[in-house]
């Protein structure tokens, strides 16, 4: 099973945020969370993989994140070799929790964003260089399995050049998995970013033409890691692998309908999650289109693993069918494999939605 707990809450919100995430709240919130957690959380199946995301979980203090840890660990029995990540920001990490991170997870996930602190100011993200560094030499000499940083591209007042020092940074601090995003204007977030979609597509291949350089390679569209780091709980997730879902606004799969959570309050309550429920051969589609992100894409042998999976022949149909009318060379199509291209993962939103209005 893949298990994964939402942490909303956070130190302060970023301009870009549109998560879920609830800034500044008192110690007395999180503790109800983690009530309601003790209080009802069962799980259901052993864990192949566990991901705790946010928000910011390393906002809890020290004591209540050994609470949160023993919790996960007296009730989930983990396969051996199991794969626990955590989201941390680095103004909220010092020697005691890093500690208790390195205990207890396998893989780390540091929001930095970018190294530039003028840069970092520009779209709200409250991190001193100071915090910065102090925490990047924290995890190093803790040395992590795994490490990813997540970074931010053509952004307001960041050089293609700035960006590029920032990767080279990353890679010589030890982190071995890069999730690289630009940020898009998102009607929730207080920053209003100008679209600059030609910026960020331009960029992309230079990007994993660098990493790939570096021994670190693009294994979505998002994601570059080296051999062996890539983040197997969303490799998993994309595949359709089932997903255990915990924390208000996590979302879950249980191989035949998604569902999410409600908001804290509604959570704290116990009030039931939200059924998406979409027809099988939707579910079928999505699930499809979702793995497509990767550069590996589906083979018979991955696709006849998603729950409720139909005929592979079937699958080359739908992709056949797309592809006419899309531009063949943003394919790659054979009996043994289903795959975008560099190019065409750069359109994946397009051909995500021409594969859900296949046949619906
Ligand atoms: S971007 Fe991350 S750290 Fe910033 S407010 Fe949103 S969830 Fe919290």
């Amino acid at each position: 099973m893949n298990y994964y707990f939402h942490v909303p809450f956070c130190a302060s919100k970023c301009g870009y945020c549109a998560f879920y995430s609830l800034p500044g709240v008192g110690r007395e919130v999180v503790d109800a969370y983690l009530d309601r957690l003790e209080r009802t959380f069962v799980p259901c199946g052993r864990g192949e993989t566990l991901y705790i995301g946010g928000g910011t979980p390393t906002f809890l203090t020290v004591e209540q994140m050994e609470r949160f840890f023993k919790l996960l660990r007296s009730r989930i029995e983990f396969e051996e070799g199991a794969e626990i990540s955590c989201e941390a920001n680095p103004e909220t990490l010092t020697p005691e929790k890093v500690a208790l991170l390195r205990e207890n997870i396998t893989r780390l996930s540091m929001g930095v964003q970018s190294f530039d602190a003028s840069v970092r100011n520009n779209i709200g993200r409250k991190c001193s260089d100071e915090a910065l560094e102090n925490a990047i030499s924290l995890v190093r000499k803790a040395a992590f399995p795994h490490w990813n940083m997540d970074l931010i591209f053509a952004l307001p007042g960041q050089s293609d050049e700035a960006f590029f020092a920032g990767a080279a940074r990353a890679l010589s601090c030890g982190a071995d998995h890069i999730s690289c995003y630009a940020l898009t204007a998102e009607e929730n977030a207080a920053l209003k970013l100008p679209e600059d979609d030609e910026r960020a597509a331009e960029l992309m291949p230079a990007i994993a033409r660098f990493l790939e350089g570096q021994g670190v390679c693009r294994y979505e569209i998002s994601n570059f890691a080296r051999p062996g780091a890539e983040c197997r709980h969303n490799v998993n997730v994309w595949r359709g692998g089932l997903l255990s879902g915990h924390g208000p606004g996590a979302c879950g799969f249980d191989g035949v309908d998604r569902w999410s959570n409600p908001p804290l309050e509604a959570w704290l309550k116990d009030t039931p999650p939200e059924r998406d429920r979409i027809s099988k051969a939707e579910r079928l589609n999505e699930i499809f289109a979702v793995n497509l992100r990767t550069a590996a894409g589906w083979t018979p042998g991955l696709w006849a693993k998603v729950p409720g999976a139909d005929g592979w022949q079937k699958r080359l149909k739908i992709i056949r069918t797309v592809a006419s009318s899309m531009g063949e060379d943003w394919f790659i199509i054979s009996e043994g494999r289903i795959a975008l291209t560099g190019d065409g993962m750069m359109f994946w939103n397009s051909v995500a939605g021409e594969i859900f209005d296949y046949g619906t």
